[in-house]
C-alpha cells in the first residue's frame, strides 16, 4: 500500500508544499493556516474585549484629591468638591444595577459638574488629571463650536464620537467615560430675559447638550461628521458618562455682587458677614449661572458647582518645579536623556514668573515662555560631543536669550 502523504487538513496542501506542518492527534495543520487561525482567534478575543464591561477601582475623595494634589497647584475647595462628586458618580455606577440608577430602591441622580474659573487656571488639568486616575476614557470638547443639528459646525453627538474613539470603540468602556467641556460659558444666552433678546443659537446648543447632560441614549456615526440616513449608527448611552463643563463666565461676579447685595437687603446685612471683593467668584451659586444666561434646565442638570482662584505670582512659581511633572522636572529630564544635568538658578524661575505676569500670559504662558529661553540650549546640547556635564541656566542667560526671541509674539498668542 503506499504511504500515504501528510497534509494540511484545512487548506489542503501537501507537506511538501508547506515550509511547516504541525501535526495533531489525527490531522496536520500548515504554518499558513495556523497563522490565519491565530489572526481569527485575535479578531474574536478583540470582539470580546470591546463588549466587556470595564471594572474599575472606586477611589475615596481623600485618595482622589491625594492624587490632584500632585499635579494641580491650589485650587483646594475645587479639588475637594470634584473628589466627592467623582467618588459618588463612580460609586453610583459601581453599586447601581445595570440599566437603571436604583441602589436599594433609591435612585441616585447623575451629578454633572461645573468648573467656573478664569482660564488657565487648572480646570481641564483636574479632569484630565482624575480621569487618568479613574482610568477612563476621557475627551475634551469645545462649547463654541458646537451648533444645533442642521447648523454649519459641529453636532453635540460629535463629542462622543471622540470619547468613542479614546475608548477604542468600546462602547461599555465610552459609557463610564468622562466628557470635558470647555467655554461651556460661551453659549450663554446673551441676555437675562429670552423675551427680548432671544439669541436662539446658544440656548439651541443648550438644548442639545441637555439631552446629552440628562443622560439618553443617543445614535452616533462611528466615523463622525454628518449623519446620513445609511449610515450604521452606533448607540451611546449617556446615563453613566460624567460631564464636567468649565467657564470663564467674564463678569459674572457682576451677577454675584449683585445677587448678594439683594439677600444682604433681604436678610439683613451683617448676616452676610465679610465679603472679599477680591475674589467674588468663590461665592458663585447656580441661580448666577442663570443670570448669566444658562437655561435653568441646563443648570440643574449640573448641580455640582465649583470655582477655581486666579493664579498669583506664588502659585505660578510652584506650578513650574512642584506638580509631579512639573515643567522644570519635564526639562530635567529632557536633558537627562543627552546625558546634561540641567541646573537651574532661583532667579531664574522667578524670572520666568515674573515675565508670565508682565505678559498675562498665566500658567499656559510658562510653558511658552521656558521654550523661547531653552531652544538654543536644546538645538545645541544633541549634536554636541555629548559630555556628560552641567547645563547651568542662569539670570543673564534666561534674559539674553528672551530678549532675542520675539516674545512679543506671545502677548498676541494669548
Ligand atoms: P483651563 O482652566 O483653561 O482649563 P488648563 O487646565 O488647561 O486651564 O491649564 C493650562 C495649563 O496650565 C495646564 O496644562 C498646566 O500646565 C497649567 N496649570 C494651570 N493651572 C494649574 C494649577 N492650578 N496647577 C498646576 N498647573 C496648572
Amino acid at each position: 500500500m503506499a504511504k500515504q502523504t501528510k497534509k494540511c487538513a484545512f487548506c489542503g496542501r501537501n507537506a511538501d508544499d508547506v515550509e511547516l506542518l504541525i501535526s495533531g492527534l489525527e490531522a496536520h495543520i500548515c504554518e499558513r493556516c495556523a497563522e490565519k487561525a491565530k489572526s481569527i482567534v485575535d479578531e474574536e478575543k478583540a470582539q470580546e474585549e470591546k463588549k466587556r464591561i470595564p471594572s474599575f477601582k472606586l477611589f475615596k475623595p481623600a485618595e482622589i484629591k491625594k492624587h490632584l494634589d500632585q499635579y494641580v497647584i491650589g485650587q483646594e475647595d475645587a479639588k475637594k468638591v470634584l473628589s466627592v462628586a467623582v467618588y459618588n458618580h463612580y460609586k453610583r455606577i459601581n453599586y447601581a444595577s445595570p440599566n437603571d440608577d436604583e441602589v436599594d430602591g433609591v435612585e441616585l441622580e447623575k451629578s454633572n459638574i461645573v468648573l467656573v474659573g478664569e482660564t488657565g487656571t487648572g480646570k481641564t488639568l483636574m479632569a484630565r488629571t482624575i480621569a487618568k486616575k479613574m482610568k477612563v476614557p476621557f475627551c475634551i470638547a469645545d462649547a463654541t463650536v458646537l451648533t444645533e443639528a442642521g447648523y454649519v459646525g459641529e453636532d453635540v453627538e460629535s463629542i462622543l464620537v471622540r470619547l468613542l474613539q479614546v475608548a477604542d470603540y468600546n462602547v461599555a468602556a465610552a459609557e463610564r467615560g468622562i466628557v470635558f467641556i470647555d467655554e461651556l460659558d460661551k453659549i450663554a444666552r446673551k441676555s437675562d430675559n429670552p423675551s427680548i433678546t432671544r439669541d436662539v443659537s446658544g440656548e439651541g446648543v443648550q438644548q442639545a447638550l441637555l439631552k446629552l447632560l440628562e443622560g439618553s441614549v443617543v445614535n452616533v456615526p462611528p466615523q463622525g461628521g454628518r449623519k446620513h440616513p445609511e449610515q450604521k449608527m452606533i448607540q451611546i448611552n449617556t446615563q453613566k458618562i460624567l460631564f464636567i463643563c468649565g467657564g470663564a463666565f467674564d463678569g459674572i461676579e457682576r451677577k454675584i455682587m449683585s445677587r448678594m447685595k439683594a439677600n444682604a437687603i433681604g436678610y439683613g446685612a451683617n448676616k452676610t458677614g465679610q465679603i472679599d471683593r477680591d475674589n467674588m467668584l468663590q461665592y458663585v451659586a447656580p441661580q448666577d449661572l442663570k443670570s448669566y444666561g444658562l437655561i435653568p434646565e441646563l443648570v440643574g442638570r449640573l448641580p455640582v458647582l465649583s470655582y477655581l482662584n486666579p493664579l498669583d505670582i506664588k502659585a505660578l512659581r510652584l506650578i513650574l518645579t512642584e506638580p509631579k511633572n512639573s515643567l522644570i522636572r519635564q526639562y530635567t529630564k529632557l536633558f537627562e536623556m543627552d546625558n546634561k544635568r540641567l541646573v537651574i538658578d532661583d532667579n531664574v524661575l522667578d524670572y520666568i514668573v515674573e515675565k508670565a505676569v508682565e505678559f498675562k500670559l498665566g500658567a499656559r504662558g510658562l510653558r511658552s515662555i521656558c521654550e523661547l529661553i531653552m531652544l538654543d540650549a536644546m538645538y545645541e546640547i544633541p549634536s554636541s560631543d555629548n559630555v556628560a556635564g552641567d547645563f547651568h541656566l542662569t539670570l543673564d542667560y534666561a534674559q539674553q536669550r528672551l530678549d532675542k526671541s520675539k516674545i512679543g509674539r506671545l502677548r498676541v498668542a494669548s
